[in-house]
């Protein structure tokens, strides 16, 4: 078979104008940027809002293996499998970052038969959305430090020069690093404000850092947002600093936010493209679902929810990660849950998951686990065992989708689609890499068979609940654990976060995904493990409180082999080695 990016090269793809038309997309809605790429205008929210409702289908999988489990490429098989039996559907997806497209996992369009396109623009800045996450961070950096910088320096006299009241800043109590979009390991801890010695015109020296921009509260924020206006509050609410005695400082407070506002206005606006075989696809937001919330965004959502009868989208990482934030996050602020669950399994992934294998980072793959091996298989099945009973707690219908890889044996794939039934959830073998939407008509049926089934989506707690409570459920019932360790650092946050009215939020863990446990190196299915909680941050505009668990990096590393070491452009500005 082809690569990815010869395949998509050479797809025959649509105008954007057309593919727009045929999903019921108005000229006036359209903002084309080039033949492939249109933003949507946000005259089509009210619309959409407005039309009959389709049904939200979430693609989710087992705990993800240095394999790659198939998510993206079975959110577009599937989608072009129900365009195949006849269904008007559309594709949501997250906007990929350029961090892991030139670090370890390469690009994010899906994969074959069954990939977003071009797939060369969909990875590599798009329509700029996330440099402009990233430039509206950076100027509420810039400008808590300025005002810090302008407050200290002038003591007393501040109020008189400016004719604003002081807030109390102190070198150390900002809260708000900075971030770019790409795995920057040297950039985690930084030390800004340098200054020759006796002078200040640097600005305050202090300690910070960079985080990659997928897990920027504004990525959060971007995602979560359910029109301008609520994006527009969000970004006043988020929490750059906090004064000497405690209060915490805002955009809203220092007067940056209007500015951000206007930074993001366009990249708001969802992306429209196509798959290769012609679903409308709208790319939005790029959250990864370990350090941030894993999900594509809720103005996306409700457009295609507004334009078709069926929308597919996709969760980050194994369904106690992406899939728990869009139930227990994403799902509050949206209003609405998921009316189906798929989630995606492959026999390598399983048998990777049986725990018999060292699948260590820089580790070579052993060859046996692309071979047939009943015991490794058997011993992986739990894991799969465990996602679906997962997203079935949150009410809705599951169905496993098996997605082939060309090698897979027959007889393997028949043994696990008899266990899935066993075990109670609809199964179907996905051929969409290796066929497209031809390959994937039985999982497009047993998509719409769930769809007929009653939904009785809830999330895991209440947010009215203590935030230790909700820890709890997090250990406990999201991942199967026995309880939480809550360091002296965790405590103090809770107890001020709560004091400070900010109890009742949602929580965002972030989390190994290579476990259900916060411990990577627990595979299968993981019992009697506590979750340590290492500090807890507010995220006063996502609307969430962050939580560390474990040793979770926000700045990724580039691998000592990284992907941008195969990456190139021909002589006619083809791009190659994307994959
Ligand atoms: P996820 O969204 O779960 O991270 P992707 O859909 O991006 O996974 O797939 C990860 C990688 O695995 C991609 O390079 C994709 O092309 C490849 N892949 C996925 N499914 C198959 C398959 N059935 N056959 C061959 N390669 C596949
Ligand atoms: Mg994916």
């Amino acid at each position: 078979m082809k690569s990815d990016i010869a395949i998509s090269q050479s797809a025959c793809l649509s105008a954007i104008t057309d593919v727009a038309a045929a999903a019921g997309i108005q000229p006036q809605e359209l903002i084309p940027q080039g033949q492939y790429k249109a933003k949507l205008s946000y005259s089509l929210l009210n619309r959409a809002s407005n039309a009959p409702q389709g049904k939200l289908v979430l693609v989710t999988a087992i705990t993800p293996t240095p394999l790659g489990e198939g998510k993206t490429v079975t959110t577009i098989g599937l989608s072009q499998g129900l365009k195949a039996i006849g269904k008007k559907v559309m594709a949501c997806i997250r906007q990929p970052s350029m961090g892991p497209v030139f670090g370890v996992k390469g690009g994010a369009a899906g994969g074959g038969y069954s990939q977003v396109a071009p797939m060369e623009e969909l990875n590599l800045h798009l329509t700029g959305d996330i440099h402009a996450v990233t430039a509206a961070h950076n100027l509420a950096a810039a400008a808590i430090d300025a005002r810090l910088y302008h407050e200290l320096r002038h003591g007393e006299a501040f109020e008189a020069k400016t004719g604003m009241t002081p807030l109390g800043l102190q070198a150390d109590s900002v809260v708000w690093g900075r971030v770019v979009d790409m795995n920057d390991r040297a950039l985690r801890k930084i030390t800004i404000g340098q200054n020759e010695p006796g002078k200040t015109i640097n600005g305050i020296e202090r300690e910070s850092g960079f985080d990659i921009s997928a897990a920027s509260e504004l990525m959060a924020i971007l995602a979560l947002a359910s029109d301008l206006k609520d994006l527009r509050a969000r970004l006043g609410r988020v929490v750059l600093a906090y004064s000497k005695t405690g209060q915490p400082v805002t955009a809203e407070d220092i007067g940056v936010a209007g500015a951000m506002a206007a930074i993001l206005r366009d990249a708001a606006q969802p992306t429209l493209m196509q798959s290769l075989e012609g679903v409308p696809t709208l790319v939005h937001a790029g959250p990864f679902a370990n350090i941030a919330h894993g999900n594509s965004s809720i103005i996306a959502d409700r457009m295609a929810l507004g334009l078709a009868d069926v929308v597919v989208t996709e969760a980050g990482f194994g369904s106690d990660m992406g899939f728990e934030k869009a139930c227990n996050i994403k799902a509050r602020a949206a209003g609405r849950g998921p009316d189906a669950a798929v989630v995606v399994a492959t026999l390598r992934g399983l048998k990777a998951n049986s725990g018999r294998y060292d699948l260590r980072p820089g580790q070579p793959l052993p060859e046996s686990i692309f071979n047939e091996d009943a015991e490794a298989l058997a011993g992986g099945f739990a894991n799969l065992k465990w996602h679906i009973d997962n997203a079935a707690r949150y009410g809705v219908p599951v169905v496993v989708a098996l997605n082939r890889f060309p090698d897979d044996s027959d007889a393997e794939l028949q043994w696990l689609a008899d266990k899935v039934k066993e075990a109670g959830a609809q199964v179907a073998l996905s051929e969409a890499f290796a066929k497209g939407g031809e390959g994937a008509i039985e999982l497009a049926q047993a998509v719409m068979a769930a769809l007929s089934q009653p939904a009785q989506f809830a999330p895991l707690y209440q947010c009215e609940q203590p935030l230790e409570h909700k820890l709890l459920t997090m250990a406990e019932v999201a991942y199967g654990g026995s309880g939480i360790e809550l360091s002296e650092q965790a405590k103090a946050d809770i107890e001020r976060l709560t004091e400070l009215g900010y109890g009742d939020l949602p929580v965002c863990m972030a989390k190994t995904p290579l476990s259900i446990s916060h411990d990577p190196a627990l595979k299968g299915v993981p019992t009697d493990f506590v979750v340590p909680v290492r500090g807890l941050r507010l995220c006063a505009g996502a609307g969430f409180i962050y939580v560390l668990t474990g040793n979770v990096m926000t700045m990724p590393g580039l691998p000592e082999k990284p992907a941008y070491l195969s990456i190139d452009i021909d002589e006619d500005g083809n791009i190659v080695g994307i994959d």
